[in-house]
């Protein structure tokens, strides 16, 4: 979406109430996908997010191999299917060495992930071959098939095929597949530099003593471990005065040098509010409301030509608008392909007399031990009762404008794809 879209559109938004839906297509039609690019090491490859796809320019196995430790045989036509063979064993093949040609009617003993010699059509694990006393002979009792235990070229992987993929995050198991093709650095998109802080004067520090009608700054801590587990560079301004000069002060330093700038708090229309002004001042600001609970006040914008997203102060509000709005937007921002949170069905535990206006993303444990996931909620909702979200497996839909029973399959995000 460009930019002139995008503004119009938002001035539709402003003042009124917007679906958590649009919102969200909003953001993410708004996020731009990184472009540069650095070269990491395998070592340094976890979490980062592949800036191209990888091609292997080798088979893996490069060769036909034993998948046992036994005997490799060449089989005669005549033998196939035969119970009781007696075979010459004339070579010993351990894996990363490599066997003479094995005539007709002979066996070699063979290591697991050793090359199947020339000549050679099958192999049989050892426990079931009997040796001779004096090692020169093994006697296999069960019929043998061609091309037992045999791992053949190109089994895992063929020359040329795309193994992963860009926009892919990378995971131990894509570390390995790259190693396994021989490829030591991978292209990866540059971390996003992400510039944060809070506004509030009743807020103080933890290890610090609470004078009357102050909390302990929690979402500050939220937020940094957050941005952290999604792989962001965080700049942490910490808090800042509430005054409209430090406000400006603040969002100006981060705009010269992050990618994208977030605050929790401050964002409502109280006088004590100043971000709100700022971020007009210094760029454009839209204020949503969105039809959702916990969270309510969303607000989106721009310091200067860098993305700026406002945080509810509320600690569930700003952890649950931060797992359904701001981490899509960081994801498609990082070049991430999949962006958007996956959703699983789960069955409500519980029902919904009268409709909600507002879309509600409740906190539920999951009970897995029938053959759907049954979904409990958390007796206290609130948008301050943090220990909701500490108790919780994941995030429930409740859906707006909507009764339902007691059983009703609904959309549920496990934490773990909410968070990371
Ligand atoms: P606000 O959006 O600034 O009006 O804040 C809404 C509620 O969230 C108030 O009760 C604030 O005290 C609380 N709050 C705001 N910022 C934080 C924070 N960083 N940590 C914990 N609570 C906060
Ligand atoms: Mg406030």
């Amino acid at each position: 979406m460009n930019n002139e879209v995008a503004k119009s559109d938002s001035v539709m938004f402003n003042n009124s109430l917007i679906s958590a839906d649009d919102a969200l297509a909003f953001l993410l039609d708004s996020s731009i996908a990184a472009s540069r690019i650095e070269v990491v090491s395998l070592d340094d490859s976890l979490d980062r997010v592949l800036a191209g796809n990888i091609q292997s320019t080798i088979n893996v196995p490069g060769f036909d191999n034993s998948a046992m430790d036994g005997y490799t045989i060449a089989l005669d036509d005549h033998q196939v299917s035969q119970k009781n063979l007696v075979f010459n064993v004339v070579d010993r093949i351990p894996a990363g060495s490599t066997g003479n040609e094995l005539k007709m009617g002979c066996a070699a003993r063979i290591f697991t992930g050793a090359p199947i010699p020339k000549g050679a059509n099958t192999v049989v694990m050892q426990e079931e071959c009997q040796l001779s006393k004096d090692g020169t002979q093994i006697l296999i009792e069960r019929p043998i098939k061609l091309n037992e235990n045999i791992r053949p070229i190109g089994n895992d992987i063929t020359k040329d095929g795309i193994i992963l993929s860009k926009g892919r995050k990378i995971q131990p198991q894509d570390i390995s597949l790259a190693a396994s093709v021989g490829i030591g650095n991978l292209e990866v998109f540059k971390k996003i530099k992400v510039g944060v802080f809070f506004t509030g004067d009743e807020l103080v520090e933890p290890g610090n003593s609470l004078t009357p009608g102050k909390i302990y700054n929690s979402n500050r801590y939220a937020l940094v471990a957050l941005l952290k587990q999604v792989g962001c560079d965080v700049i942490n301004l910490g808090n800042i005065e509430d005054k409209l000069k430090a406000t400006c002060d603040a969002l100006e330093s981060l705009s010269n040098q992050c990618d994208l700038i977030m605050t929790t708090g401050g964002v409502s229309v109280g006088e004590e509010d100043h971000v709100k002004p700022a971020v007009e001042k210094l760029g454009e600001l839209n204020l949503w409301k969105i039809r959702m609970k916990p969270g309510k006040p969303l607000a989106f914008g721009k310091v200067k030509q860098v993305p700026f997203i406002g945080l509810p102060g509320n600690p569930v509000s700003s952890f649950v608008t931060f797992c359904i709005f701001s981490l899509p937007f960081i994801k498609k921002m990082q070049g991430n392909s999949h962006y958007e949170s996956k959703i699983v069905k789960v069955k409500a535990n519980f029902e919904c007399k009268r409709a909600k206006p507002r879309r509600e993303y409740a906190r539920v444990q999951i009970d897995n031990s029938s053959e759907t996931l049954l979904a409990n909620l958390y007796p206290k909702q609130g948008s301050d009762v943090m220990s909701s979200v500490v108790w919780a497996d994941g995030i429930i839909e409740i859906p707006e404008d909507t009764v339902f029973e007691k059983g009703t399959i609904l959309n549920y995000y496990p934490m773990n794809e909410l968070t990371r």
